[in-house]
C-alpha cells in the first residue's frame, strides 16, 4: 500500500532525519583510525536513547537476515557495503566506511547511509563515494510531480554509467514513512518515464550503491553483511526525500548543511 503523507507528517519526519543527519556527523567525526566499529555503535545507542528515539534496525528481522539485527547502525567497511553487522573491529588508515541508520521518533522514520574515508584516502575511494554522492543527487532532483519512478532510477543508473560502474538492483530505495521500508521499491536502474507517477505527499528514501567493479554480491556468515562478490570497494549515500509540488525536500540534512546549501 501507498501511503502519501501531509505537510504535517512530513515536517516530523524532518525532524527525524535531521536527528540522523546529526548522528551521522556525530559518527563521521568519530571515524578515526584506531576507533572500534563497536565504539560507534554504542555512541549511536547512546544518542539514539537520549533523544528518545526508537532504530528501525533493532530486531529488524526480514526474510534475507539471520535472525533479529541487534544493533542500531550498519557499519560496512571496505568491501562491505549493505546491512553491514557491527562488530569488533578497530579502523585502519584509509578504511572506506559506510555508516546506515534509520530512527523513528514519536512514529515517523527515516532513513540515512553516508560513506566517509577514515585517514588518509585512495583516489579510486574518493571517485566512488562522489559517484553515489552525485547518483543520489541527480535522484533527488528527477523527484519532481509528474516525473515517474523510472525517471528516478533512470538518473541514478546513469551517473553510475558515467562512471564506469555496474548496478546491482537486488537492494535500492524503498518508500518510508511509519516503517522504514514501505512500498515502492526504487531499482538504483531503470527506464526514464515508466513506472509508478511521482505525487506530492509521496516519501521515499534514494540509496544508490555501488562497488568498484561488480555487480554481484556475497553474505557473510552473519547473515546480514552484504558484500562485493569480487572483493572490490563499496560506497552508499541515502537521503530521505518528500515529493512535493514543486522541488523536493530533502529530510536527512543536518541544520549545518541545510544552512550551507542556501
Ligand atoms: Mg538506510
Ligand atoms: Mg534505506
Amino acid at each position: 500500500m501507498l501511503e502519501l503523507k501531509t505537510p504535517r507528517e512530513i515536517e516530523a519526519m524532518r525532524v527525524t532525519g535531521t536527528f540522523i543527519a546529526e548522528l551521522l556527523d556525530d559518527l563521521a567525526g568519530r571515524a578515526k583510525p584506531g576507533v572500534n566499529l563497536l565504539d560507534l555503535e554504542h555512541r549511536a545507542r547512546h544518542l539514539i536513547d537520549k533523544r528518545g528515539a526508537q532504530s528501525c534496525y533493532w530486531d529488524y528481522a526480514p526474510s534475507f537476515g539471520r535472525g533479529p539485527f541487534r544493533n542500531v547502525t550498519c557499519l560496512a567497511v571496505n568491501d562491505a557495503v549493505l546491512h553491514g553487522m557491527p562488530h569488533d573491529y578497530a579502523l585502519r588508515d584509509a578504511d572506506l566506511l559506510t555508516m546506515d541508520i534509520a530512527v523513528s521518533i514519536d512514529g515517523w522514520a527515516a532513513d540515512s547511509a553516508r560513506s566517509v574515508i577514515v585517514g588518509v584516502p585512495r583516489a579510486q575511494d574518493v571517485r566512488l563515494i562522489e559517484a553515489t554522492e552525485r547518483a543520489l543527487a541527480a535522484g533527488i532532483a528527477a523527484a519532481l510531480p509528474g516525473n515517474r519512478l523510472g525517471d528516478i532510477s533512470a538518473a541514478i543508473g546513469a551517473v553510475a554509467a558515467e562512471y564506469g560502474y555496474l548496478v546491482n538492483t537486488e537492494f535500492g530505495g524503498h518508500g518510508i514513512g511509519r516503517t522504514m521500508h514501505e512500498d515502492p521499491h526504487v531499482s538504483n536502474r531503470g527506464r526514464a518515464g515508466r513506472g509508478l507517477e511521482l505525487m506530492p505527499g509521496l516519501t521515499l528514501a534514494l540509496e544508490p550503491w555501488f562497488a568498484t567493479s561488480t555487480d554481484k554480491i556475497i553474505y557473510d556468515d552473519d547473515g546480514w553483511t552484504i558484500r562485493s562478490a569480487d572483493g572490490s570497494r563499496t560506497a552508499h549515500s541515502e537521503h530521505t526525500i518528500a515529493v512535493t509540488d514543486s522541488a523536493p525536500l530533502v529530510l536527512t540534512r543536518s541544520e549545518h548543511a541545510a544552512v550551507a546549501a542556501r
